[in-house]
């Protein structure tokens, strides 16, 4: 903002006046100034809309939180279904879909043993497009079941990215199963940054979201362990609100602004990455075919 009139020696001038009063206020509101300064866009890549949210949220509602903060897009997956599917329908452009093989949250735990899992993936899959297919719950030896096993085949022939809550050992199951899955790896598997470090170096197509955990940024401030790992593997991670409950809707503003202030503590180039380049990379091939 610059004045355009610089005015006399005796007066601001006619525009020096207005200008003057603009920047009274922006002085005033702090808010004002703030809004004028860039913010650093953010790839949420961990969003629920599931059934219990539509009607206290309305879709509307809903892509008007994510605008709000700031969110250019977001991996989006929901029991059932169709709360990725409406969202998605309002707002192509900035909800990308992922197949959660839950049709309602009480299938968590009970969706391996669950055989009629198989049929809904494969009738959704057919239905619409995706980028993933998760968030999905398993660990250990549960990756091996067959409920699973045709859940990672699926999207193998669909060139599909999981996105899996799960231990190490789960994960290493799954690249056994296929060795060229993309998987992305929910919460870092709550697992130490040592530990995550050595999944990250045997395998290449792991990638790792930050969700529902503070403590590489928890006082705004990247403490060295995790500097270390994100300086590692500058295109492995990215952020996450996780909203697994409708409340958590509420968190995504304040989550984003979260995330941009502790990734400031970190260079540039490595913070635009883990903000939204990083999974704008991993879905990108699906998101240029969704344009055509
Ligand atoms: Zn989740």
């Amino acid at each position: 903002m610059n004045p355009p009139d610089h005015g006399t020696p005796h007066g601001p001038g006619r525009f020096g006046l207005q200008w003057l009063a603009a920047m009274a206020l922006a002085a005033a509101l702090p808010t004002f100034a703030a809004a004028q300064a860039p913010r650093l866009p953010i790839f949420d890549a961990h969003i629920h809309y599931s059934h219990d949210a539509w009607d206290n949220l309305p879709p509307p509602a809903a892509i008007a939180i994510l605008r709000e903060a700031g969110v250019r897009r977001a991996l989006v997956s929901s029991s059932g279904d169709e709360g990725t599917q409406r969202l998605h329908a309002l707002a192509p452009e900035l909800i990308v879909p992922s197949l959660r093989p839950y049709r309602s949250r009480s299938e968590v735990s009970t969706w391996v043993r669950d055989q009629t899992v198989v049929a809904f993936l494969e009738d959704r899959l057919e239905k619409s497009r995706y980028a993933a297919i998760g968030e999905f719950h398993v660990y250990g030896a549960d990756a091996d079941l067959p409920v699973v096993r045709r859940l990672v085949a699926l999207a193998k022939e669909r060139k599909l990215v999981l996105h899996a809550h799960s231990d190490a050992d789960a994960i290493e199951r799954l690249f056994r199963q296929d060795p060229d899955a993309r998987i992305l790896w929910a919460h870092s598997g709550f697992d130490r940054p040592d530990a995550v470090r050595e999944l990250l170096r045997r395998h290449r197509n792991l990638w790792c979201d930050l969700a529902f955990r503070s403590e590489h940024g928890a006082t705004g401030k990247v403490p060295p362990e995790w500097r270390a790992l994100f300086t590692e593997f500058p295109d492995r991670f990215m952020v996450g609100t996780d909203t697994f409950t409708p409340e958590r809707w509420h968190y995504i503003v304040e989550h984003a602004n979260w995330s941009r202030a502790w990734l400031a503590e970190l260079p540039p180039a490595l913070a635009e990455r883990i903000a939204w380049r990083n999974a704008e990379a991993l879905f990108g091939t699906w998101s240029a075919a969704a344009r055509k």
